[in-house]
């Protein structure tokens, strides 16, 4: 095997392969992605065998989203030069490192997880949560560590997972005696999560609240329209209030005339500014910023072939990273490789017999 010199910190993060990317996913975590590209070691993961935990009764939204997601990332500038793209469940290494360390992890450690539980709860799964879905911050830990991963640019809401991610990591090389994982931190935009355009909670897949990175120019004018404001503020001339505000939360995130943005937010408060205006800004800026996300990829979607090779090269380089992990948490806590088995045998009787 050729000597690993390449010695820049490594990035792992990636998307649950539930539909297509939306201005959460851009603002969130796939700008960092992008510019962190060329100084990093970046592997992005489609999280298949993740969506499953969730999407068990329709599997073919799950394997059709791959290619979405896929064409998403390529549309947005990452570089399958520079960065590694994969597929979650052709890396079984990552499902075996699952296994193992949930033994790391008590159930209510889990139920207390502040994103699954308020995952739990807008998924309506009451007392029926599959256990999948339960575990899946020991498969998100399998995934950073099983790239030996140091930095994971994800959402705020994410936060608390690679938390939990650190602490399975401090259990095992604990229990293993040595640093044989390496715990990451989370790099959190400042935008923290952008909330869906009609105000509750955030952007999400799920929540038909998004506005997806391929939208076309009339979905992003009717969104953008539709979006929630200030409900006092009836009459341009009144004070409007910008916090809570999600036409002033998208300028923030999108609108880099930062002097521009805070003129405007002035001018609201004190009132003599019309929400028409300020969503006709934020439209011109994301009509800027998508058109060509757009055009992109819609020519990588005539080439659906190219796309895939791509994640399966990706992937067969995962399964060499990942399997390596593998190899030495097995190791560390003393699990016998199944093909060495019997050479221990022969080592064992030779040394008696010796
Ligand atoms: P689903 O509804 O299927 O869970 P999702 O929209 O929450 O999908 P994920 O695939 O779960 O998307 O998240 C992928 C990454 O994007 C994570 O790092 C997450 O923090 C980030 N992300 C998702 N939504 C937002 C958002 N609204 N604001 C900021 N970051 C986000
Ligand atoms: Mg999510």
């Amino acid at each position: 095997m050729p000597l690993d010199t390449d010695q820049r910190p490594v990035i792992l993060t990636g998307d649950r392969t539930t539909g297509p990317l939306h201005l959460g996913h851009y603002a969130g975590s796939l700008r960092n992605r992008v510019a962190l590209q060329h100084s990093h070691r970046q592997y992005l993961l489609l999280a298949d065998t993740q969506a499953l935990t969730d999407n068990a009764a329709d599997p073919a939204k799950v394997r059709r989203n791959v290619l979405e997601v896929a064409l998403d990332y390529l549309a947005v500038g990452i570089d399958p030069a520079k960065t590694t793209i994969c597929l979650q469940s052709g890396l079984p290494a990552l499902a075996e490192l699952t296994l193992l360390y949930l033994n790391f992890v008590t159930v209510s450690r889990l139920e207390r997880n502040p994103t699954i539980k308020e995952e739990i709860q807008a998924r309506g799964f009451g007392r029926d949560i599959p256990a999948g879905f339960l575990c899946y911050p020991a498969a998100q830990a399998a995934d950073i560590t099983g790239f030996k991963a140091t930095v994971v640019p994800v959402g705020e809401d994410q936060a608390p997972l690679i938390e939990q991610t650190n602490e399975i990591v401090r259990r095992l090389n604990r229990q293993i005696g040595r640093a044989v994982l390496p715990e990451a931190r989370a790099l959190i935009p400042s935008v923290g999560r952008l909330p869906g355009v009609d105000g509750k909670g955030k952007m999400s897949k799920s929540q038909g609240n998004a506005i997806p990175l391929s939208a076309t120019p009339d979905d992003i004018r009717d969104a953008v329209r539709r979006m929630y404001t200030d409900p006092n503020h009836l009459r341009a001339g009144e004070p409007g209030t910008v916090e809570g505000n999600v036409v002033f939360t998208y300028l923030d995130a999108f609108d880099e005339d930062r002097a521009a943005v805070e003129a405007l937010k002035a001018h609201y408060r004190r009132g003599g500014l019309g929400d028409a205006a300020v969503k006709r800004r934020l439209e011109d800026i994301l009509q800027a910023l998508l058109a060509p996300i757009r055009e992109r990829r819609a020519a990588l979607a005539q080439d659906p072939g190219y796309v895939l090779d791509i994640v399966r090269s990706g992937t067969r380089a995962a399964r060499e990273r990942t399997q390596a992990t593998l190899d030495e948490v097995r190791s560390g806590l003393g699990l016998l490789a199944f093909e060495r088995i019997e050479d221990r045998a022969c080592a064992l009787r030779d040394s008696t017999a010796a």
